[in-house]
Order: structure tokens, then C-alpha cells, then sequence
């Protein structure tokens, strides 16, 4: 199987390259929180010192990091990994970040003959530590086809979102929908918790009725209405809030882009906005639901 460098490890990059492992290939890790580093290795992983180092050998590249800023500055200019890695290289980004800087970053690897996908995931740290994420992939179909294997290790569905930057315009609109169910969940939660209800019996009545949607049936914002959710671990865990405004924020821009409106994102943003202000950007995004009870 070939060499496979993983470079971000953190909610979603650890179990994702855990899943690769699992799966018998040889991996060669990096992140800039040497624990991470530590616990894959006690798993199989070789450590690496640096991006450069991990990339060494490799045949095949996969990152996941925060945002833009840090996949460009991990690929770009001089001291890039693009400017490093031979033609032929495969990259597999999986970070969510502005389609325009998957654009920038594709053009980049196309000048050096190298294949790079850009394919942000849906899902959550469940559905990475299961192996069941959704892979949303722009780029080359035949590039597409030489990544299927690894993203078959860590995901269950693959889409073809279509070229260079799809998946990243797949990721933001599907992260807007979930942001919007998140938000109307946390306030009907509130409001009928307010009114007498039991936490537990209106989250499942609205489940199977016509207000069922994702958060209801894998995410409850309401803390020990679901055991595994972030909400009943004090928001910890998941994915921050921090990673959800910024989804936000690239919804708009590409709204914005194409001249579309998109008045329920830009309110979500605010919400989401006001929810950093208190201080809680680094708690799970269902953390939103204290906006309602407080
Ligand atoms: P995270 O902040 O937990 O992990 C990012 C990791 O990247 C950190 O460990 C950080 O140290 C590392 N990093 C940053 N710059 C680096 C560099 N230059 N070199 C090496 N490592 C570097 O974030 P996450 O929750 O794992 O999310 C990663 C991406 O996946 C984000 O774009 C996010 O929007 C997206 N995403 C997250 C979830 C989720 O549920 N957490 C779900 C779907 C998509």
C-alpha cells in the first residue's frame, strides 16, 4: 500500500489517520501538538519532526487543518510542500476552507504535475472514529479514483462534487443547512423546555415528526437528552463553534460570490458571532443552545 503522509491531527485528523492505519497502510504523521504525534505512533505511525519531514518518501499527502490561512501557508510559496513533493504526488485536502483558496492551492499542484483533491468531510468526530464520514470531492475524476481506497478506509460516502473547488462549495452550503437546524433545534428545545416539557420526550416527538433533522437524531444540543453528544460531555469535544463561524463566514462569501442571498446564514452567522463574543468558541457548536437559556 503506499507511504501516506498525515499532517493535522487533531478532532478529526486522529481518527481519520487511526482509520488508515487500521486499514494496514504506513503513515508518516505530523501536527503542530506533539501529543497527537505521541499517540498515533503508539498506534503504528512513524513521528515526524516537521510537514517536510512527514512528506518525506510519501506517495500521497492528506491534511486536515483548521482554515484557509493554515493550508495555504502549509502549501504555497518557497517554502510549501508543493514546491517539495515530486510530480505524480497525490494530495487529499481535507480541510473546510474558502473554495477560492481550494482553487488557489489546485492551480498551484497543476503547475507542478501534481494530482490534489480538495475533499472536506460531513459527519462529526463520530462519524470519523467510526469511519462513516461523507467525502464531498472537487478535482479530476481519475484523481478521484487513485484516492477512492484511502477515503473508502475513512468514510462511507464519496461524492463527485465535480471540479477543482466543488467540494468545498458542497461543504459550505451543507454546513449552512446544519448550522440553521442547529440554531431553530436549540430555541424550539428552549422554549418548550420553558413551557413544561421534558427535555427527553420533546426532543423525540420532534425527531419523528415533520421537525426531524440531523441534530435531533445524532446531535441534541440539550445537555443528557443523548448520552454521546457533546452537549451531555459539557461541550467539549465535536466541533468547536469557532470552525462553525467560520463555515458561516465562507457561506457568505460564496453567497456573495454569486450574487445569491443567504439571509438565513447570515443570521446564523450572527448568532454564532455573539456566541465567540461570550467566550465560547472552542466549545462544541451545539453550545449555541445556552444563547437560549441564559
Ligand atoms: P482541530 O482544530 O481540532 O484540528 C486541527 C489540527 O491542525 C490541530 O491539531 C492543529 O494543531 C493542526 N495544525 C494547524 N496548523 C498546522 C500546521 N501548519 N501543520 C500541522 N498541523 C497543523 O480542528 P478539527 O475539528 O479537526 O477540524 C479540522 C477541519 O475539519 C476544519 O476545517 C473543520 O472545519 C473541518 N471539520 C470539522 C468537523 C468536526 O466535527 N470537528 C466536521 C467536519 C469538518
Amino acid at each position: 500500500m503506499v507511504p501516506i503522509a498525515f499532517i493535522g491531527l487533531g478532532h478529526m485528523g486522529l481518527p481519520m489517520a487511526r482509520n488508515l492505519l487500521r486499514a494496514g497502510y504506513a503513515l508518516k504523521v505530523f501536527d503542530l501538538v506533539r501529543s497527537a504525534v505521541d499517540t498515533l505512533a503508539g498506534e503504528g505511525a512513524v513521528a515526524a519532526d516537521s510537514a517536510a519531514d512527514a512528506i518525506d518518501q510519501a506517495k500521497v499527502v492528506i491534511s486536515m487543518l483548521p482554515a484557509s490561512r493554515h493550508v495555504e501557508g502549509l502549501y504555497l510559496g518557497d517554502a510549501g510542500l508543493l514546491a517539495q513533493l515530486p510530480a505524480g504526488t497525490l494530495v487529499i485536502e481535507c480541510s473546510t476552507i474558502a473554495p477560492e483558496a481550494a482553487r488557489k492551492v489546485h492551480a498551484a499542484a497543476r503547475e507542478r504535475g501534481i494530482a490534489l483533491l480538495d475533499a472536506p468531510v460531513s459527519g462529526g468526530t463520530g462519524g470519523a472514529a467510526a469511519g462513516t464520514l461523507t467525502f464531498m470531492v472537487g478535482g479530476e475524476a481519475e484523481a478521484l479514483e487513485k484516492a477512492r481506497p484511502m477515503l473508502a478506509a475513512m468514510g462511507k460516502n464519496i461524492f463527485h462534487a465535480g471540479p477543482e473547488g466543488a467540494g468545498q462549495v458542497a461543504k459550505v452550503c451543507n454546513n449552512q443547512v446544519l448550522a440553521v437546524q442547529m440554531i431553530a433545534t436549540a430555541e424550539a428545545m428552549a422554549m418548550g423546555v420553558a413551557n413544561g416539557l421534558e427535555p427527553a420526550v420533546l426532543a423525540e416527538i420532534m425527531r419523528q415528526s415533520s421537525g426531524g433533522n440531523w441534530t435531533l437524531e445524532k446531535y441534541n444540543p440539550w445537555p443528557g437528552v443523548m448520552e454521546n453528544a457533546p452537549a451531555s460531555n459539557g461541550y467539549s469535544g465535536g466541533f468547536m463553534a469557532e470552525l462553525m463561524a467560520k463555515d458561516l463566514g465562507l457561506a457568505q462569501e460564496t453567497a456573495s460570490h454569486s450574487g445569491n442571498n443567504a439571509p438565513m446564514g447570515a443570521l446564523a452567522l450572527q448568532l454564532y458571532r455573539l456566541l465567540l463574543k461570550q467566550g465560547k468558541g472552542k466549545q462544541d457548536f451545539s453550545v449555541i443552545q445556552q444563547l437560549f437559556v441564559e
